[in-house]
């Protein structure tokens, strides 16, 4: 028997697409994993997967455009379970628009919810991290954040933020046995690029030298990996699950 506790694992936008997929494959490593969305019903039926399976999982709302409940929801997952080892910040939005159109609004609720909402969210996992001594910060990006991506002008941004302040959270908190990393989704099947016009389908997938979307289990094997204990060595790094888009 070891005499690691269950590490707890909290994962925002887990409704669904890549976050359901992650919060599976992380639950699978014996994680207790704690689901986070606006739709509870969809977390209830993940998390009911996961415990058939022979997980762990519970669900909490959460809305990534309120940031106090935000903060307030990390420190009750922490406080409830005395102790928070994971965090995958990977609920997101986007307003597409050519820049030349793009209003404030819309730039700024994409920075709200993707970028502000993780440092937030970030910030309040620190202080449970730190007492536990052990840390896996994953903050989902994208291959627009790496390389930009026309009508994307805020997208891009809050994902390159992400990268950013991932990197310096990384250096700010090594000591302390905390990594933080991110992970740049291509192009992936999910709710989020569904009803994108055929055309842009089309050029996504010629774009991507593996010439296809990627599907949810293959981000969440990645976001697994490195909140996982053979992942101590890596921090402050990028990695790109694009089929070779970005490289
Ligand atoms: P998705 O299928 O649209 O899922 C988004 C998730 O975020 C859902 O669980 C959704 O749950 C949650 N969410 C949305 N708005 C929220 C809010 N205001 N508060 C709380 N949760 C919210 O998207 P996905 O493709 O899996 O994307 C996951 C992440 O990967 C995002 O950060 C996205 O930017 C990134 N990404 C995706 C792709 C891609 O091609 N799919 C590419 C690059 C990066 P509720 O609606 O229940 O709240």
């Amino acid at each position: 028997m070891s005499d690691t506790p269950t590490r707890i694992a909290l994962i925002t936008g887990a409704s669904r697409g890549i976050g359901a997929a992650a919060a599976k494959a992380i639950a699978a490593q014996g994680r207790h994993v704690v689901l986070a969305a606006r739709s509870t019903d969809k977390l209830e039926e993940v998390a009911q997967e996961i415990t058939d399976a022979g997980g762990l999982a519970s669900v909490h709302a959460c809305d990534i455009s309120d940031h106090v409940g935000l903060a307030e929801l990390v420190e009750k997952v922490a406080s409830e379970h005395k102790r928070l080892d994971i965090l995958v910040n990977n609920a997101g939005i986007t307003r597409d628009n050519l820049m030349l159109r793009m209003s404030d609004e819309e730039f700024d609720d994409v920075i709200h919810c993707n970028l502000r909402a993780c440092f937030v969210t970030c910030r309040a996992a620190l202080r449970p991290m730190m007492r536990g001594k052990f840390g896996r910060i994953v903050n989902i990006s994208s291959v627009s954040g790496v390389i930009g991506n026309a009508g994307q002008a805020n997208y891009a941004a809050a994902k390159a933020g992400l990268i950013g302040m991932t990197k310096t959270m990384a250096k700010e908190m090594a000591a302390k046995k905390i990594t933080a990393n991110v992970i740049a989704p291509g192009f992936v099947e999910t709710a989020m690029t569904v009803d994108l016009p055929d055309m842009v389908k089309k050029m996504a997938t010629q774009l991507t030298p593996l010439r296809r979307f990627g599907q949810p289990h293959e981000v969440a094997a990645a976001i697994a990996f490195l909140t996982s204990e053979d992942a101590g060595f890596i921090t402050g790094q990028v990695l790109c699950v694009d089929g070779g888009m970005a490289m």
